[in-house]
């Protein structure tokens, strides 16, 4: 929609229930509702999309980079109704669509693919044989797989014939197709893309290519460019062999040809292979515009409207490195778990030059259930990649997000790895590195708690300044709050709840501020709450500012990007929570269960799977929280349940 301002177009915006309030709706200059909260009713639905189109009197559709982007039929239906559609021709999605299609079409136009099995055949004992002779390990791929799901690997021949029922059923469940292809496992790849852009008059070109390496079962979660350490010569070969697979299909506007890059033996010479190809505008596309300089955006308008490329292969260049992180409403203590919640609060540095931010979220707003957990994307760009590194780090340093967990720190610790900072990539990257990158949850640091017990300090001294103020007697000392005792210091004690523990701090009122003992340290603290949540701390004459937000449950301090959620212990509440103890297995986010594994008397162990939710995208496997037996299923496949829901009524056995 910024682009399209730019460039002297109106845009019209299309939403669901959900999004009636959302930041792309008052983005646009007119916004059209289409349905209720689930895509499948509102932006998956063709027609409804199309009716809008019509009724705006809209001469193009932009279908993003999810829901009906790669949709072959949609984009049909939108040349019957004379509406542009900004993506390639249906015919180019079709070709690419199927995995195995796709790359039989490759091995045809000369473009390398993974040694594998890509034929129609899907007979187990064919499937096996060609397991067996593409030689262990390999990898099953539904046809029709996306979002890194309907994969399995395969490690030996006898564990073959349940990863295939498992990428079958996957597929099936998610893509309504059972076929599978079968590749080689490559065991230490780099996944690096080329994008493309072709138009109508036979050219096409590559914008060079965006390393997508790191990332958390199979799917992104920091993505840059230009690769790190790609020799010019690979960087040519590959953005070629890109440019013909585009043309091997009749391809038009911006598309993603997906290599994965054998580094077993290092980059210097490394073998590509075509994965898959993107019909669309990819989510990390940034990258690639800061280091072209070229709005992607603005070329697929053009090329839609007819006309050529702005520019020649040799006229495109890389100046400088960028990066991008996927900011997203997701626990990482808790195995990812997507988050949802209102965004209490939610900061980022400030756009420039070297950092840019896309969101389609505001603070206030409501992170839902209905769709993909992505907050924002945050990118940066310097000169090179060890600067805009550096770029990275400060950026998540001012990054605050309160009222969903977020994978931020999670972020900011990859930012500060050195295996990262040396380029050290490859797709395993994360997973090797979980125990650094995701630590056990530990207690608040001292200074992070010093702030809290300060800011709740500073906040009644505040709130009896005020009472005074309009009491008429200013001096009364029924509104002091400096802990005065007869024959004593002023003294007091705070009792924060950290990590599940209350951590009583004893508080001294002396001269110039507080003396709070936390952890057996002992500091004087003094400072002020300032507007927009800020608080201006000077900690044993260490001046720190921080934001901190209080509310009735407890302090939320960011410190450097660091959110800490510190609890005020409170009697009365505590009382209550003795009470809450579950007798059954709880929905974990709200979601639609789309599997019930188990059925009511079975006994089972701990850990057994009872019941598959699914939400934002991901299926969540509820399991037995202790051996025990089922006492009762409250819900059937197709039901939408809330987060807290009782699933499964479930009585621990007693031993
Ligand atoms: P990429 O490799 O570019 O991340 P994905 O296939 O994972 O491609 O999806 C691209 C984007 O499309 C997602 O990040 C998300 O924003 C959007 N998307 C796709 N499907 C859905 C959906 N069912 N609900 C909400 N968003 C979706
Ligand atoms: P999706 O459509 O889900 O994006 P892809 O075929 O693009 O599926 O694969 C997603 C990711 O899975 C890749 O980025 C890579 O990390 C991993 N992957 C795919 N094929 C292989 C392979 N043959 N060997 C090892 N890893 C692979
Ligand atoms: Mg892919």
């Amino acid at each position: 929609m910024e682009t399209a301002r730019h460039m002297g177009i109106r845009s019209v915006a299309v939403y669901s229930d959900a999004d009636a309030t959302s930041r792309h709706v008052s983005k646009a200059d007119e916004a059209h509702h289409i349905g209720p909260s689930p895509a499948t009713q509102s932006y998956l639905d063709a027609d409804k999309v199309l009716a809008a189109a019509k009724a705006s009197g809209a001469r193009a559709v932009h279908p993003g980079y999810g829901f009906l982007s790669e949709n072959a039929a949609f984009a049909e239906a939108c040349e019957a109704a004379g509406i542009i559609f900004v993506g390639p021709p249906p015919s180019a999605i079709r070709a690419m669509g199927e995995k195995h299609a796709a790359k039989a079409l490759m091995v045809t136009s000369g473009v390398p693919v993974v040694p594998g099995y890509h034929e129609e055949n899907q007979d187990d004992a064919v499937l096996r044989k060609a397991a067996d002779e593409i030689g262990y390990p390999v990898l099953i791929k539904a046809t029709s797989g996306g979002g890194g799901k309907g994969m399995r690997r395969v490690n030996k021949g006898d564990e073959f014939a349940d990863a295939l029922a498992g990428a079958r059923r996957e597929g099936k469940n998610s893509f309504g197709d059972d076929r599978v292809l079968i590749e080689k496992y490559l065991e230490i790849p780099r996944h690096i893309e080329v994008q493309v852009f072709a138009d109508n008059h036979g050219n096409a070109v590559y914008l060079f290519e965006r390393d997508c390496s790191l990332q958390r079962r199979h799917q992104k979660v920091i993505e840059e460019a230009p690769a790190p350490d790609l020799s010019p010569d690979i960087r040519k070969a590959m953005g070629e062999a890109a440019v013909k697979a585009a043309l091997a299909i009749g391809y038009r506007g911006a598309g993603t040809i997906e290599f994965i890059v054998d580094v077993s033996n290092g980059l210097a010479d490394a073998p590509f292979y075509f994965m898959e190809m993107n019909t669309r505008l990819q989510v990390e596309h940034p990258v690639t515009e800061l280091i072209t300089g070229v709005d992607l955006v603005e070329w697929q308008l053009r090329v839609a409207a007819g006309e050529p490329l702005p520019l020649r292969q040799e006229e495109l260049s890389i100046t400088g490195h960028a990066l991008e992180v996927r900011i997203y409403a997701e626990n990482p203590d808790k195995g990812f778990l997507p988050s949802t919640g209102r965004l209490k609060r939610l900061r980022f540095p400030a756009a420039g030059p070297h950092v840019r931010i896309d969101t389609g979220v505001e603070e206030g707003d409501e992170v839902t259930p209905f769709y993909d957990p992505m907050i924002a994307k945050l990118i940066v760009w310097d000169e090179d990649r060890t600067r805009a590194l550096r770029r990275l780090r400060r950026a998540l340093q001012q990054t605050e997000v309160v009222g969903v967990k977020t994978n931020t720190a999670f972020l900011a610790r990859i930012a500060v790895n050195e295996d990262f900072a040396s380029a050290n990539l490859d797709t395993g990257f994360i997973e090797r590195h979980i125990a650094e990158l995701v630590p056990e949850p530990g207690a608040a640091p001292v200074r992070a708690l010093a702030i809290a017990a300060l800011a709740v300090l500073l906040d009644r001294a505040d709130e009896a300044a005020f009472n005074a103020h309009g009491n008429g007697d200013p001096t009364s000392p029924w509104h002091q709050v400096h802990g005065w005792r007869m024959n004593d210091d002023g003294h007091d004690e705070i009792k924060l709840v950290d990590a599940e523990e209350i951590v009583a701090i004893p508080v001294r009122y002396v001269t110039g501020g507080y003396e709070l003992t936390i952890a057996d340290k002992t500091l004087i603290v003094n400072g002020e709450l300032e507007d927009e949540d800020r608080i201006v701390a000077n900690i044993d004459g260490v001046r720190i500012v921080a934001t901190v937000l209080l509310d009735d449950g407890g302090v939320t301090v960011i410190d450097a990007g660091h959110v800490h959620q510190i609890g005020i212990f409170d009697v009365l509440a505590a009382a209550e929570v003795d009470d809450a103890g579950t007798g059954g297995v709880v929905a974990p986010l709200p979601g639609k269960v789309v599997a019930v594994l188990t059925e009511a008397g079975a006994s089972v162990d701990k850990g057994t799977p009872l019941m598959i939710v699914e939400a934002m995208k991901m299926e969540h496997t509820i399991t037995a929280p202790a051996d025990g037996v089922v006492d009762e299923i409250h819900f059937e496949i197709g039901d939408a349940v809330d987060e807290g829901t009782v699933l499964v009524a479930f009585s621990v056995a007693e031993d």
